[in-house]
């Protein structure tokens, strides 16, 4: 019964909670010994194959009390296994294939342990004195990935304490928002009087410079977090505007510039545009090069958010599709997404260093001016020491083993686009640019169909087609086989019309090209056995 020694039950007990068990706690040491030797393994067994109702999830988390008495380790990770570990999602899984978060190299399992133990907090030197200058050099390798400046401007600039060429977060929106905050402070910069936005201000600012509001352009597929930068920095939802794609879902930098140039003309100062370095829905890449002319026109900050598509410069055979990279002003990169990463990674990069002065911030107890603490040129307080994992991957897979893995996703994206193409019964509705792609079902006698069809029939079949889409997706989620999501566009072959698609992000490298055969395979069947199918398609066959 060496368990009961854990029950944290007096005050000895109790502060042996914070040292090393003599005899391991035999439920915990054995999920450590699995998990160590044989991860995959050990999900496979202990997450249940066929989804549980989330209201039924919800009921084992029901108690509002925290509990009174403390428990036995082996009793609480014994029903941590039952009620959350059976019901996660398998995310891992090579037939999951719906989301950006996806398998992970062994490594990182024992070195986040460690990382955890260690306990640095990267907001300052005095409690990380060996994980800051880490996490600069990974802010400096990321850097020079991207706008690949020679070893003496890092020399120069990587330790140094007047900067940082970025900013290491927690994600891809605290990463956009800093790019977006640093954007508004350069333009709102102090002058004359006037000490600055940072001091005075959004409204003062809006008097001393003369302008009426604050607007960012970006792509109608830009991720949400940028509309929730608009709304924090005081620019308004509403100047957080969005443009057309072409129907690869490009931006139209044509319709950018005119609306930037509308903007202008009735006192709306463009303080950014973003260009998408693979949206999230649909993996393209903007024309990154004509808006950095555009942004070198209208004078205004470039943000590209790489969140997703940012890992692709690693590969030297794929990263001229996001030429033009190298021009902006801030780039956000997540390397929790493809960069194999646990979550808690996203970096937002500077091409200028001393970018960071706009939002530089000091207090007395840290952060103290002429320091190296990197906590006052972030957003976040309080950081773990995620760059060492980053730091990790970047070594122990190196350029070279990225370009592999990059490359191999890209190749599955083409070899999956082709599968679809080539089945009478499914459509592809966005080509993979990157490893990320979409489609859906559609019967041939659909398609026949819908070639000749009126006006309404055609509308009705479209609705039809996006309950069944809807219906499916969900089905073959709770099946628990495979999974892939789903989102709504607005492709020309459709009429513009809203379109619910099958979403497929191809970026487990143990992802097979079998797994991808049966996938159709099972949506097929899914197909002709969907309550939707019968209630709304068949009348139309
Ligand atoms: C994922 C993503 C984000 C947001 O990143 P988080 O890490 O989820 O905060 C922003 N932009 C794009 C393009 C993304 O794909």
């Amino acid at each position: 019964m060496s368990d009961k020694r854990f029950a944290v039950a007096s005050e000895h007990s109790l502060m042996r909670v914070f040292t090393v068990p003599e005899a391991p706690d035999s439920t915990l040491s054995k999920i450590e010994a699995e998990i160590s030797s044989n991860l995959a393994g050990f999900l496979n067994e202990n997450i249940a194959a066929v989804e549980k109702p989330l209201h039924e999830i919800e009921r084992d988390f029901e108690s509002a009390q925290i509990p009174e008495e403390p428990m036995f380790v082996s009793a609480h990770a014994q029903d941590i296994m039952d009620k959350l570990v059976a019901h996660s999602v398998h995310t891992a899984a090579p037939s999951f294939i719906g989301h950006m978060t996806s398998a992970l190299p062994h490594f990182v399992l024992p070195l986040s342990k460690l990382m955890v133990g260690l306990n640095q907090n990267l907001v300052k030197i005095e409690t990380s004195k060996a994980f800051t200058p880490l996490e600069r050099q990974v802010i400096g390798m990321l850097h020079h990935m991207a706008y690949d400046r020679k070893q003496g401007f890092y020399d120069k600039w990587m330790h140094s304490a007047k900067t940082s060429l970025g900013a290491f977060c927690s994600g891809g929106t605290v990463a956009n928002i800093t790019a977006l905050w640093i954007a508004r402070n350069r333009l709102l910069k102090p002058e004359g009087d006037f000490k600055g936005i940072g001091a005075q201000g959004l409204i003062a600012a809006m008097f001393h410079y003369g302008y009426k509001g604050l607007a960012v352009l970006v792509s109608e597929r830009g991720h949400y977090s940028l509309g929730k930068s608009a709304d924090l920095l005081g620019i308004g939802r509403d100047h957080f505007i969005s443009i057309p794609t072409d129907k690869d879902n490009k931006v139209d930098v044509e319709a950018m510039r005119k609306e930037a140039q509308a903007l202008q003309a009735q006192g709306i100062k463009v303080m950014a545009i973003v260009g998408v370095a693979g949206t999230t829905e649909t993996g393209n890449i903007d024309p990154l090069n004509e808006m950095a002319d555009l942004a070198a026109e209208i004078d205004c900050h470039f943000h590209v958010d790489a969140a997703w598509g940012g890992a692709t410069l690693l590969s030297q055979n794929a990263r001229h599709l996001l030429a033009g990279i190298e021009r902006a002003d801030s780039i956000t990169i997540d390397a929790h997404k493809q960069m194999y990463v646990p979550m808690g990674a996203g970096i937002v990069l500077f091409k200028d260093p001393t970018a960071t002065d706009a939002i530089e911030h000091h207090a007395e107890y840290i952060l103290r001016k002429g320091s190296k603490d990197l906590g006052s040129h972030t957003l976040e307080g309080s950081r773990p020491g995620m760059a060492m994992l980053v730091h990790a991957c970047l070594r122990i897979i190196g350029r070279k083993g990225y370009e592999m893995l990059i490359d191999k996703s890209l190749d599955k994206a083409r070899y999956f686009a082709d599968l679809i193409k080539a089945e009478p019964d499914f459509e592809l509705i966005s080509e993979p640019e990157l490893c990320l792609l979409t489609y859906r079902y559609v019967p041939e006698a659909i398609k026949a169909r819908l070639k000749t069809a009126d006006e309404q029939t055609k509308l009705d079949i479209y609705a039809a087609l996006n309950r069944l889409s809807a219906s499916m997706q969900k089905r073959q989620r709770e099946a628990g086989r495979s999974f892939v999501s789903r989102t709504r566009l607005t492709p020309p072959e459709y009429d513009y019309q809203p379109t619910v698609v099958f979403r497929v992000v191809l970026a487990n490298p143990l992802t097979s090209k079998e797994i991808l055969q049966n996938i159709l395979a099972e949506q097929r069947e899914l197909a002709l056995s969907d309550p939707m199918y019968k209630k709304y398609l068949a009348k139309y066959l």
